[in-house]
């Protein structure tokens, strides 16, 4: 690092370390850059600490009590009393280390990176302004920027909501006790997940969805079948509900519905999408339009002369497997900026994979039959259930789910799959290899299917496939 006039000069910066910006930081350090990454939290960001990791954890905990319930079916009778101090004490000690981010700072540091610990903006191209506890730091980076900035909890505009001592998933996972009865605000994939864990623990649990589903983003019958589980589990849905009100006094939250209805609770969780503050974050001024919410990237995830994004903030898929798969591919470009046409690698999403964490697991890959039908592709289905396979025979009580197939008929390739239930996001890896690679429906037929497997109601799936 060379300092002039308190600018110091380096390679690279990276503003914010979560999964992609952490990843790209080694990557580029280790091949002897001299790199700053910049981080106003932890570093690793959301996945570790607020969302992948620790919810996982607390999904394994309460898929434990879900089975153990249905052991009486199966094995005679077990008595299940669950208790939510193992889930905390795991997702503090063994997720989080107690929300301290020492051995990825060390990581980071042991490849040759410095972390510098502040909230970092562009102030022009190659040009970084970090505020930091002790001041303010400059930085110029001589090969460039590379942003990856991630999305924070997004609260809705409701009446009153912000004055109120709501949940999001960042207090959800540091609960240290399941609440009596909890709202939860958004039927996306957190809120789902969430949902059904406290459910679980003996939490009372209502959804409230704006949209007319569960799970909005995915096929229609996903939503329906989640919807399904959750009823027969206790976990009250409502769907299309517009919020007009949000209170909290000592007996805990009311919501006001449109329609005048109310519904209380001790806890309320907001998980109704995420945001991003791309004004903070300086972009205007190396000319990316600061008004939306996302930041255009091309294939090699660069965004303006010089500046790189990954993550969240592209628009691409919000999941910890596109950020370190867009990273590898922006660091490859960094590393060669100048020589020739930049690195090789270009991003593509027509495979990006996505599993809903929920007890069945709901997995999806690619285009659903409705974005498959806006894109103008000659459209076949296939569906089945795969409580009606063989596997679903003999699993017995928790084998509820089904496989969709969306193919594109023309081309005779798969541009689409959904799996819904038991290790939904394991048996969907067929299918994304099947997306991905466009391996032609006729060979997917060829193939031999374990027997009894849940992966093998694909090959009755492909039976199914006609126009619908
Ligand atoms: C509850 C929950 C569960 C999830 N479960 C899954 C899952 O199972 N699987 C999955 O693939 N994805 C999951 N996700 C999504 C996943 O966490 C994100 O997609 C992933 O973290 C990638 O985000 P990112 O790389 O864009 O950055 P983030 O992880 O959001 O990190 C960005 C980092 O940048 C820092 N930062 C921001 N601005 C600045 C600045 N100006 N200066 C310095 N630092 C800054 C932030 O402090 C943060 O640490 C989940 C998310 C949540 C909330």
């Amino acid at each position: 690092m060379t300092t002039e006039q308190s600018v110091e000069t380096v390679d690279v910066v990276v503003i914010g370390t979560g999964p992609g910006g952490e990843d790209a930081t080694g990557r580029l350090a280790r091949a002897g850059l001299d790199v700053v990454a910049v981080e106003a939290r932890l570093v690793g960001g959301e996945c570790p600490y607020y969302g992948c990791i620790p919810t996982k954890m607390m999904v394994r905990a309460s898929d434990a009590v879900a089975e153990a319930r249905r052991a009486g079916r199966l094995a005679g009778r077990i008595d299940v009393t669950p208790e939510w101090a193992p889930v905390a004490t795991r997702v503090r000690d063994e997720a989080t280390a107690d929300w301290d981010d020492t051995a990825a700072v060390e990581r980071l540091e042991k490849a040759g990176a410095q972390v510098v610990r502040g909230r970092g903006r562009l102030a022009g191209p190659g040009e970084v302004v970090v505020a930091t506890p002790d001041g303010e730091r400059r930085f110029r980076a001589r090969r460039g920027v590379l942003l990856n900035p991630g999305t924070e909890p997004a609260v809705p505009p409701v009446d009153g909501l912000a004055d109120t001592p709501y949940w999001t998933n960042r207090d959800a996972v540091r609960a240290t006790e399941a609440p009596a009865s909890l709202t939860v605000l958004g039927g996306g994939a957190i809120g789902c997940e969430l949902a059904q864990v406290f459910a679980r623990f003996g939490t009372a649990v209502e959804v409230v969805e704006a949209g007319p589903r569960l799970l909005g983003p995915d096929e229609p019958e996903a939503g329906a079948f989640l919807a399904d589980r959750f009823a027969a589990e206790g976990i009250g849905v409502r769907t299309d509900a517009k919020v007009s009100s949000v209170a909290h006094d000592g007996g805990g939250f009311t919501l006001t519905f449109d329609d005048g209805t109310q519904l209380t609770s001790e806890r309320l969780l907001v998980a109704a999408g995420r945001r991003t503050d791309l004004k903070a974050l300086g972009v205007a001024s190396v000319g990316i339009d600061d008004s939306g919410r996302t930041i255009p990237v091309d294939d090699r995830l660069r965004a303006a002369d010089g500046v790189w994004v990954v993550g969240d903030v592209t628009g691409k898929g919000a999941f910890t497997h596109v950020s370190m798969y867009q990273s590898r591919i922006a660091a490859a470009d960094i590393l060669t900026r100048g020589e020739g046409d930049g690195g090789e690698e270009r991003a593509d999403y027509h495979a990006v994979p996505h599993v809903t964490f929920t007890d069945p697991e709901v997995g999806g890959v690619g285009l659903t039959e409705a974005a498959a039908r806006d894109a103008g592709l000659t459209v076949r289905t296939g569906t089945t259930d795969l409580a009606a396979s063989s596997r679903g025979f003999v699993h017995g009580p928790g084998n509820e789910g089904f496989v969709k197939l969306v193919e594109d008929a023309d081309a005779g390739v798969l541009v689409g799959a959904t799996v819904a239930g038991p290790a939904g996001g394991e048996i969907l890896a067929v299918l994304a290899l099947a997306v991905q690679a466009r391996v032609p429906v006729a060979e997917l037929r060829r193939m031999i299917y374990a027997y009894p497997t849940f992966h093998r109601a694909i090959e009755t799936a492909l039976g199914e496939l006609a126009e619908s």
